[in-house]
C-alpha cells in the first residue's frame, strides 16, 4: 500500500487513469503545470488540424466552401450544435454553435424577457460573472425598466448560494430567471433540475449560463425542462480564445420568434430566397444572427471529437478524483498557512476546480507563476486551480501542492506586490 501523500501514490493513480492517452493529444508546456483550463483550455492537435481543414477549404474552394469540402460551412453551426448536444443533454436540434456567451445571453433575454402586468423583474444572483449582470441590466433598460428590476439572490458567506434562497426569491413579480450552472469563483454546482422545477411551478421562464460546467460535468437540460442555456467553448471545451459559443433552446420553444433576428435565423432551405419576411428555423438554429464566424468555429470540430471519444462521464469521474486529491493534499501539506478551501466538498455540488482563499492570494499566484504553475487569481483573495481530466495528471496535482507549500513555507510571495495584473 503506497502512502497517500507520496509522489508514488500520484504516479500509481496516473498509471490507472483510463483517460491518460488523451494527454498526448494536447500541446503541453513541458516546463510548466497548467491549472487554468477552466479559464482557457489548452490547444489540442485535433483543434489545430480542424482549423487547417477550414483554412484549406477556403483556399481550395473559395465561395463553394459553403457547400463543399469535409465540413461545409453552411451546415457547420448545426453540426457543432449536434456535437455539443450530448454534453448538455439536449436533443440534436436543440443546440446550435453561434455567437458568444454574452451575445447569446442578450439574444435569449431579448426573446424570453416579456414583462407583463405584475411580472416585470429578472432574477439572478449576487455571485455571477459580471458580464451576465451587465447584459441583464442593459436588457432591462431597453424595455424601459431601471436596475431595481434586477433581483440578485445574495450569498450568506460570499462564496455559496442556497437553493432555498433562490426559490424563495421566485415571487409573482419575477418574469425571467438567469443563473449559472457552476459559480465561476467557488465552483458550486446549482441543482438545475430542482431550480427549474421550482421556477416552472411558479410560471417563470428560466435559463442557465453553462460557461463553467460545459465539458466538466454532465447535464440533462432537455429532461430537466430548462427553457434555454448558453455557454462559451474556450474554457473546459478547449475551443481556443474567442471560439464560437453554444446555445440550447428547449424544443417546446421552437416556435418562438428570435429577438435579435438576422438572415442566419432562417430555415436553411429558405435563407437564399432573400425574402423580406423571415421564415425562422424551427429549432435552436433560429438563434443565429449573421454569417457564422467560421475561423473561430473551426477548432471546435477537433476539440469536441476528443470529448466524444473520452465521454463526459469519464471526464467527470477523473475530474472529481483529481479535485478530491488536490483538496486532501492542501489540507495535509498546507496546514497552518491560512489557506481556506471554499469550494463545496460534496461531489454533487462541486464543479471542476478547487477554490482556495488567502489574504495574500494575488501575490501567491505571482509566485506560483514564477515557479511555473499556472493558476488564476480572482480578486480579492481567491486562487482557482483546475486539474483538467483530459490533460492534467495526478502527479502534476502533487507537484502543484508541493510548490505551493514551498512558496508558503519560505514566504516566497513576499517579493511581489499583492495586487492583480491587468488580466488575471
Ligand atoms: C467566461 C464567462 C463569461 C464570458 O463571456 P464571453 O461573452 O464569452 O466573454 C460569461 N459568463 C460566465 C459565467 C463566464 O464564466
Amino acid at each position: 500500500m503506497v502512502e497517500t501523500y507520496s509522489r508514488s501514490y500520484a504516479q500509481e493513480m496516473d498509471a490507472r487513469d483510463d483517460l491518460k492517452q488523451f494527454r498526448d493529444e494536447f500541446y503541453l508546456h513541458n516546463e510548466s503545470i497548467y491549472m487554468d483550463g477552466n479559464s482557457l483550455g489548452l490547444m489540442s492537435k485535433r483543434a489545430e488540424k480542424s482549423v487547417h481543414d477550414i483554412l484549406d477549404s477556403w483556399k481550395n474552394y473559395g465561395i463553394d466552401g459553403w457547400t463543399k469540402g469535409e465540413h461545409p460551412w453552411y451546415y457547420l453551426s448545426e453540426a457543432l450544435g449536434e456535437k455539443m448536444s450530448g454534453l448538455v443533454g439536449g436533443k440534436k436540434d436543440e443546440v446550435i454553435a453561434t455567437g458568444s456567451t454574452t451575445v447569446n445571453l442578450h439574444h435569449l433575454v431579448a426573446t424570453f424577457y416579456q414583462p407583463a402586468g405584475k411580472r416585470t423583474k429578472i432574477l439572478a444572483d449576487a455571485l455571477t460573472f459580471p458580464s451576465d449582470i451587465y447584459a441583464l441590466k442593459a436588457q432591462l433598460r431597453l424595455k424601459g425598466y431601471d436596475e431595481s428590476h434586477l433581483v440578485q439572490v445574495e450569498s450568506k458567506d460570499g462564496n455559496l448560494l442556497r437553493e432555498e434562497d433562490i426559490i424563495d426569491a421566485m415571487t409573482d413579480e419575477i418574469a425571467l430567471i438567469v443563473l449559472p450552472s457552476v459559480l465561476y469563483r467557488s465552483g458550486q454546482i446549482l441543482d438545475m433540475e430542482r431550480i427549474t422545477k421550482a421556477a416552472h411551478a411558479r410560471g417563470i421562464t428560466i435559463g442557465f449560463d453553462l460557461c463553467h460546467s460545459i465539458g466538466s460535468i454532465p447535464h440533462d437540460l432537455h429532461n430537466w425542462g430548462a427553457d434555454f442555456a448558453f455557454w462559451c467553448t474556450y474554457k473546459h471545451l478547449n475551443g481556443g480564445p474567442g471560439s464560437v459559443a453554444g446555445l440550447f433552446l428547449h424544443e417546446k420553444h421552437f416556435n418562438v420568434s428570435p429577438g435579435l433576428a438576422g438572415w442566419f435565423s432562417s430555415a436553411k432551405d429558405k435563407q437564399f430566397d432573400m425574402d423580406h419576411t423571415l421564415t425562422s428555423a424551427d429549432n435552436a438554429g433560429a438563434f443565429q444572427i449573421g454569417t457564422p464566424h467560421l475561423l473561430s468555429a473551426a477548432p471546435l470540430i477537433g476539440a469536441l471529437d476528443l470529448f466524444h471519444e473520452a465521454g463526459i462521464e469519464k471526464v467527470r469521474r477523473k475530474s472529481l478524483a483529481m479535485t478530491d486529491y488536490m483538496m486532501e493534499l492542501i489540507d495535509h501539506e498546507l496546514e497552518g498557512h491560512g489557506m481556506v478551501i471554499c469550494n463545496p466538498v460534496n461531489h454533487a455540488e462541486r464543479g471542476g476546480h478547487v477554490y482556495v482563499e488567502h489574504p495574500e492570494a494575488a501575490r501567491i499566484c505571482k509566485a506560483l507563476k514564477l515557479k511555473n504553475v499556472i493558476p488564476d487569481f480572482r480578486t480579492p483573495s481567491g486562487i482557482r486551480l483546475a486539474p483538467v481530466a483530459l490533460y492534467n495528471t495526478f502527479e502534476e496535482v502533487y507537484d502543484c501542492v508541493q510548490i505551493l507549500k514551498t512558496i508558503m513555507d519560505g514566504e516566497l510571495y513576499k517579493q511581489f506586490e499583492n495586487v492583480r495584473d491587468v488580466v488575471s
